[in-house]
């Protein structure tokens, strides 16, 4: 099936996860919480690629391979097996990489994002296991560099490798698909994201409607972009090269391409090699894998995923489809939502959370924990109870992530406790008195003029009231006249 693409563009991602939650290294015992050590030294004989090792392959990835696989509503390989994919690299010790060819151990699945029109159902064509390789690093940039220096760490560190069909239109689209993927990968517990290099994509990206006309399009591949805003970035540099190629009537090739952050230029690195180059050879290692008598175990305990929890969350609690997206991105917060919803009104809790505490954790670029469950009832309740005013709310929890401390003492040291009833009743008479032109266009039939007069009641509350017992007491007064 071929998607109708009016803009002409085709992107398909091949995103890299390291299962680095996966204890050990993909064929040997060596760690695979590496990120902390000093180089080159989490290594074995094994992951150095050493003559007369043999792999031992780390159950654990195939359980987690399996798991991605059904998340992203694919079919799992009943029989599945490892190959050899050979190319030269210093950072390779075996030169090959052991990877699946023909017979990957997920294919066939979907992830569906928010397009640019709508619902856009991304399709996975495969996901296969293989190891990542070291690390090089190089003294100045790629192309003049004088140097390089290897980090075998990460050598023999499982991967799962998700291939998209090439589905997405735009750069904006490959985001929304990278965000969603993490999203759903987090939920898994099979990575975490915030290692360095756990996440990496390429994007193949063609050009293939141009002034409205239907061309061959060329594909260029992307390699080893790090964040989602660089693919972001590189997609769009690569769409505006290529369509400036096209115009100007320039010959384009298939080719790998390198993106390079710092001058957000890609760069060409080598024409592209095909699978014959890379003499893909069974590994005489690894046996065949049978894995389908593990899929049910491994289905059973599947956690609730994002999609899943965003629809329970709108019928189970009321709340509105944008606040349930909002709060299930990430499982941490989608869990903190429902432990303050279970003790207090869940639509209160659902702003609160998704609007107030998210947005200002990111502000603070504060991770979750820097927050409590406790306190934002606590602050709800104040609120709710008209202890204090929604905007004294707001500076509560505003204080509680830069100075930590109880919200009843922060109200207390700040003042923020609400005003008595009487002080508004009398501060209602006095903005009317001191507000005669509001006051007559406001009877003349002008709706507008009685913000002016509660506004004027809030200025005197110094905002620590609660603005609709304001309006009402303002509107009371106004009867009497
Ligand atoms: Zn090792």
């Amino acid at each position: 099936m071929v998607y109708e693409n009016p803009d002409g563009v085709m992107i398909g991602l091949e995103v890299h996860v390291q299962l680095n939650k996966a204890n050990t290294k993909m064929f040997c015992s060596c760690t695979s919480d590496y990120t902390d050590s000093e180089a080159n030294t989490c290594l074995c004989a094994g992951c150095l690629a050493l003559p007369g090792t043999t792999p031992v392959l780390n159950e654990k990835s195939v359980d987690y391979a399996i798991r991605i696989g059904l998340a992203l509503n694919a079919e799992i390989e009943n029989e599945t097996d490892f190959f050899m994919k050979s190319y030269f690299y210093p950072d390779l010790g075996n030169g090959y990489q052991v990877t699946q060819f023909d017979r990957p151990i997920v294919k066939n699945g979907s992830v569906v994002i928010e397009g640019e029109d709508g619902e856009l159902k991304v399709r996975i064509t495969r996901a296969h296991m293989e190891d990542d390789p070291g690390k090089m690093a190089h003294f100045g940039t790629i192309e003049k560099s004088t140097g390089s220096i290897i980090d075998f760490n990460r050598s023999g560190m499982p991967l799962v490798e998700i291939v998209t069909a090439p589905d997405m239109r735009s750069a904006k689209e490959a985001r929304r698909f990278l965000d969603k993927l993490r999203s759903i990968l987090e939920y898994l517990d099979v990575f975490d994201g915030t290692r360095e290099g756990a996440m990496k994509a390429d994007a193949n990206i063609s050009v293939n409607v141009f002034n409205g006309k239907r061309i061959e399009g060329t594909r260029v591949e992307v390699k080893n972009i790090s964040s989602h805003k660089a693919v972001e970035k590189a997609i769009n540099y690569e769409i505006m090269r290529q369509k400036d190629y096209l115009r100007k009537n320039k010959q384009l090739v298939q080719e790998t391409r390198h993106y390079d952050e710092d001058r957000n230029v890609t760069i060409s690195l080598r024409v592209k090699e095909t699978a014959d180059d890379y003499r893909y050879f069974p590994d005489f290692d690894l046996v065949p894998m049978i894995v389908g008598d593990r899929v049910e175990g491994i289905r059973a305990q599947m956690p609730e995923l994002p999609d899943a929890k965003r629809e329970r969350f709108v019928s189970q609690y009321g709340i509105s489809d944008a606040h349930a997206k909002s709060l299930v991105t990430e499982r941490a917060f989608a869990d903190l939502f429902e432990s303050v919803a279970a003790k207090v009104d869940q639509k209160s809790a659902a702003s609160w959370v998704a609007d107030v505490v998210k947005g200002e954790l990111n502000y603070r670029d504060l991770p979750i924990t820097a927050i409590k469950g406790d306190d934002i009832v606590t602050v709800i309740e104040m609120v709710t109870k008209k202890e204090i005013s929604e905007e004294s709310g707001v500076t509560v929890i505003r204080t509680l992530l830069d100075d930590g401390g109880k919200p009843a003492d922060i109200v207390k040291a700040k003042g923020l406790a609400m005003v008595a009833d009487d002080f508004i009743a009398t501060a209602a008479k006095e903005a009317i008195a001191e507000s005669p032109d509001a006051v007559a266009d406001y009877k003349a039939g002008t709706e507008k003029a009685l913000n002016f007069i509660v506004g004027k009641v809030m200025q005197k509350a110094k905002g620590k009231a609660d603005a609709r017992l304001a309006r009402e007491m303002v509107l009371k007064e106004l009867e009497k006249m």
